[in-house]
């Protein structure tokens, strides 16, 4: 089995986003040494943009970076490493990520492509990079993806969608502060959850559960349920997702997303739809995969008041459905987990096609 290397620090609990100026100060040794904060733009003119800016030293470099348009491509990466080369000959103490999936990812991918020649599209895969990156902290502002704690981070090149996925990606300092997830937009706040259930259900099921990862999985899941079908007031949800989001990326280091992602990433790849989103409008039709759990992810969405997108694909062209599917196809790690390595003999390029023509 794979010698998992897991997160060095982890800082829980309401208003600790407050220390995160300490943290960035005891990496300083000498008067320049500087912090990159990338901050999601979304929060420029909001209070945490301005909480951003107050932990900023004079000499650091604050990034206000739009994620709004595009999930996280391997040119944004390349362009974002340029600006810090330019900004200053030396290394950072840390490149902080501020915000969702996308910005922790994009704060990865960064603190790897530092230390790393070449373009960011060279290393998606799986342990291509050979140098470990500069010092990376990551602060999530939605509570789901797991990408806090995993070893990947998730990037669309110019010919897949697909991570940098190697121990040194694991960041080295979490920050969870339930506050700052709480003025999330209801709907991204449950794409986002959603993502964590569907890493659950999927770890839960499949050749590559084991009792560790199992461990994870079901306190993971049963907090999303606790969260999404049970009556806490919001303060407890945002706490419990938080922790759910963590656990479920830990449950997926050592098992795998299954059927769902799989399809999930041929929507994003053709369509652009974000991760969250295209998780749920695929689970939707996975009932002959994963029975008690779709009819209970309904029920969620029917709590929850959230309406899905249909027929998203009914526009496609041939040659985007094809492709389509081949984005999906490609994705042979997570149909053996799901099905065995014998999975091409259950799941065909056809049944793939016949799923998406449901969507
Ligand atoms: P996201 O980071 O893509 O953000 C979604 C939208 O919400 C964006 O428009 C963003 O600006 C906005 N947003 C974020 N926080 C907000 C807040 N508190 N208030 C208002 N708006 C806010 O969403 P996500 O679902 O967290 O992340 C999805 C990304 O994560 C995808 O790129 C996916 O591929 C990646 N991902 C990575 C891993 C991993 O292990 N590395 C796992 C799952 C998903
Ligand atoms: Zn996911």
């Amino acid at each position: 089995m794979r010698n998992f290397k897991g997160i060095d620090r982890c800082i829980f609990g309401k208003g600790t986003f407050s220390q995160l100026g300490d943290i960035l100060d005891k990496r300083r040794q000498v008067a320049t040494d500087f912090a990159v904060i990338l901050v999601d733009k979304v929060f420029e003119a909001k209070e945490l943009g301005q909480r951003a800016r107050q932990v900023a030293k004079a000499q650091d470099l604050l990034i206000f970076v739009n994620v709004s348009d595009y999930e996280p491509k391997t040119e944004q990466i390349d362009q974002i490493v340029s600006q810090i080369k330019a900004f200053a000959p030396a290394l950072p103490v840390s490149v902080v990520g501020i915000g969702g999936g996308s910005i922790m990812d994009i704060a990865k991918a960064t603190s790897l492509m530092l230390t790393n020649p070449g373009k960011s599209e060279q290393y998606q895969g799986l342990d291509l990079i050979k140098i470990p990156g500069v010092h990376c902290t990551v602060v999530p502002t939605l509570a789901g993806t797991g990408a806090e704690v995993s070893m990947t981070a998730v990037l669309t090149g110019p010919v897949k969608k697909l991570g940098l996925k190697c121990d040194y990606t694991v960041p080295d300092q979490v920050l969870l502060d339930p506050d700052i997830i709480r003025d999330a937009p209801e709907e991204q706040r449950f794409y986002t959850a959603m993502d964590c259930y569907i890493h659950a259900v999927e770890a839960l099921d499949g050749s590559k559960r084991n009792t560790f990862s199992d461990a994870y999985g079901q306190k993971s899941l049963e907090m999303c349920q606790e969260v999404f079908l049970g009556d806490l007031s919001r303060e407890e949800a945002d706490e419990k997702l938080m922790i759910a989001s963590y656990l479920g990326g830990l449950s997926l280091t050592y098992s795998q997303v299954g059927v769902c992602h799989a399809l999930s990433y041929g929507l994003s790849y053709v369509l652009g739809t974000r991760h969250g989103e295209a998780n749920c409008i695929v689970f939707y039709h996975l009932q002959d995969y994963y029975g008690k759990y779709v009819l209970e992810f309904r029920e969620m969405l029917k709590k929850h008041h959230i309406t899905l997108r249909q027929g998203i694909t009914r526009h496609l062209s041939e040659a985007d459905m094809e492709k389509m599917v081949d984005v999906a196809y490609a994705l042979d790690h997570m149909w053996d987990h799901a099905f065995g390595p014998d999975w091409k003999s259950i799941m065909t390029r056809d049944k793939i096609k016949a799923l998406y023509q449901l969507m």
